[in-house]
């Protein structure tokens, strides 16, 4: 099965997710947990968690349909003490309330080094945070996308993905996102079979098509190797229809949410409809 869908809005409570969701016809979806703009927020009650859990099962989506997503201030690999902390504990959180909503992943943007400690010891770090957090919560895996490598930001590369993985002690709880729009702004061209082809298959010998736990369906807006995250609706940026064509035919995206971040949300049913008429 594939599981197509979008980001969609918890604006009104979490339980509105999957009803959001079902209303474009996506059979997956992504959202966040709470206001993704704040560290912390007060611990779902019984009544949030017993009313998501209803409108999943009325929608008819299952944990492993679901990837969230944590809140942007997070930084696992901050080189100064007081930041580490505080995303730390925030990830802790957001594990916690995944945990608590019966979901099974969270999805997460590695970190930044903000050029005061190596590559390396940020990349360290951002695994050291992962173990913590893994020990802190139980049932759900710690899902790393890769980025466009703006700035100091680390995960634009197969490489940083897999120096993370290979330090997480549990591996049974760790995987990787891949945004098609930020691999293509890192520098590996999707455009067409050939370089589609090697870009998977080196995930694959690097780190292992196991651990793909999802992915985000967007085009560039920005050309390749732009270093640049701008998204752009599917088949109207710089990565054309192709890729997804491609994505949605490739074995290796079955049973794993695959979720448009795609600028204009009018188009999400539509878009999600293209990507569904291309599976075979
Ligand atoms: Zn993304
Ligand atoms: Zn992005």
């Amino acid at each position: 099965m594939k599981f197509i869908g979008a980001h969609v809005s918890i604006s009104g409570g979490v339980d509105l997710a999957p009803r959001n969701a079902k209303q474009i016809g996506a059979t997956g979806f992504a959202m966040f947990t709470k206001n993704q703009r704040q560290w912390h927020a007060p611990k779902l009650s019984d009544e949030q968690v017993r009313l998501f859990k209803l409108s999943m099962q009325e929608c008819g989506y299952e944990p492993k349909q679901v990837l969230p997503h944590d809140s942007y201030l997070i930084n696992l690999g901050h080189p100064e003490h007081e930041g580490l902390e505080i995303s730390r504990s925030a990830f802790i959180e957001e594990m916690q309330r995944c945990e608590a909503l019966g979901l099974d992943r969270l999805n997460f943007h590695p970190g930044a080094h903000l050029k005061k400690i190596s590559v390396e010891q940020s990349l360290e770090r951002v695994a050291e945070s992962i173990n913590i957090a893994l020990e802190n919560s139980s049932g759900v895996t710690a899902v790393i996308e890769n980025t466009a490598g703006q700035g100091s930001y680390l995960g634009h590369s197969i490489d940083h993905l897999l120096r993370i993985i290979e330090r997480v002690k549990d591996h049974s709880r760790v995987g990787y996102c891949i945004d098609t729009c930020h691999a293509f702004a890192a520098g590996y061209d999707l455009r067409n079979s050939e370089c589609f082809e090697a870009f998977f298959s080196e995930l694959d010998q690097k780190i292992g098509l196991q651990f793909l736990k999802g992915m985000h369906l967007n085009d560039a807006m920005k050309p390749f190797e732009s270093h640049v995250d701008r998204h752009d609706s599917i088949g109207s940026g710089q990565i054309g229809m192709k890729c997804f064509e491609m994505i949605a035919k490739a074995p290796f995206t079955d049973d794993i949410p695959l979720i448009l971040e795609t600028p204009d949300e009018s188009l999400w049913a539509e878009e999600i409809q293209t990507i569904k008429d291309f599976i075979v």
